[in-house]
């Protein structure tokens, strides 16, 4: 499988002409003249070609409990809401059936919804939007891992992690250390990789879960997914953080893409990071693995799509969706 960093063209095609992405950056070529904004917000970002199938990621990071809009205080004020998320998303997946939504951790956590219902209003509404896979942040385990078994019930979606051990804990029946979806033919793998708690969260609040290295469960997994699973993509939902110029004891996406060959989109979280487009990391074969964080609050939607032909990429692209478009309201 080929990442060209030239490949990767930025948001949708526009009279058919795309943007290629400049070699000598980072990011994505922007280019105002051709703005993607112009296109519908459920619009394809990619021509398929004969043969090809196009598969969609939708993906959120650190909603932190945000059910309604951001409140007028805010400085983003009005946009984002779990109502506008559900049409997006439904709009999306009438457009492109092979399309799955995911979370990377930190659903909890940030306003009244979550010191009341501890949970449930959460999961209730990403059941009803139709998350497909999540795994899980700091956040979540701030009532307890108890308390985050008793929210899990009101999940209808898979629940993944990789390098958190839950054996012998309450969550253990609901955390599956990868799963594998089917997409008209396209087999897709999907894990989840966590942060450190110790430090982050009392120690009551994960008792029992062990850390596991995320770079060596990540090698495994990978290796598992794509020989054994025979997955043509591999999908990572992230709370480890986006950190592109670390700070020593820092180590984050960037840092395991640059020891982990095989990880073709990582959704990214817990930095809340404001990404307009998705970036790169350079895997140790050479390759690039596409990264994005879409900030917080479910202000954004983070989409990426690839185009697949048998068991190689051929191309993808990505967009940030903006939730405050006058077309959900
Ligand atoms: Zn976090």
């Amino acid at each position: 499988m080929t990442f060209s960093r030239r490949k990767f063209l930025t948001g949708a095609t526009v009279g058919g002409a795309s943007l290629a992405l400049d070699a000598n950056t980072n990011s994505l070529a922007a280019n105002p003249a051709l703005s993607v904004f112009a296109s519908p917000l459920h619009a394809p970002l990619l021509d398929v070609k004969r043969g090809e199938k196009l598969i969609t990621i939708l993906h959120t990071n650190d909603v932190h409990s945000q059910i309604d809009p951001l409140p007028a205080n805010d400085k983003n004020a009005g946009k984002g809401g779990v109502a506008r998320r559900a049409t997006l998303v439904k709009r999306i997946r009438a457009e492109n059936p092979n399309t799955l939504l995911v979370d990377a951790g930190d659903a909890f956590q940030g306003t009244p919804y979550f010191n009341l219902y501890r949970g449930e209003v959460e999961y209730k509404a990403m059941s009803a939007i139709g998350y497909d896979t999540v795994t899980l942040g700091n956040h979540d385990f701030d009532n307890g891992i108890d308390a985050l078994a008793s929210a899990m019930k009101f999940a209808n979606f898979d629940f993944v992690s990789t390098n958190y051990d839950v054996r012998g804990t309450s969550i253990e029946q609901r955390v599956k250390p990868y799963v594998v979806r089917e997409l008209s033919g396209v087999r897709v793998g999907l894990f989840g990789l966590g942060i450190n708690l110790a430090g982050l969260n009392a120690p009551e609040t994960f008792k029992g879960l062990k850390y596991l290295d995320p770079v060596r469960m990540a090698r495994g997994v990978v290796k598992l997914l794509r020989e054994r699973e025979n997955c043509a993509m591999v999908i990572c939902m992230s709370h480890m953080g986006y950190y592109p110029e670390p700070k020593p004891g820092e180590f984050g996406d960037t840092q395991l893409v640059a020891q982990v060959d095989g990880i073709d989109f990582i959704a990214s979280g817990h930095t809340h990071t404001f990404m307009e487009r998705p970036v790169f990391a350079r895997q140790p074969s050479g390759k690039d693995t596409v990264i994005f964080q879409v900030g917080k609050s479910g202000i954004y939607v983070g989409r990426v799509d690839f185009t697949v032909r048998g068991q190689r990429v051929t191309a993808h692209a990505g967009r940030l969706l903006d939730l405050r478009h006058d077309t959900l309201v």
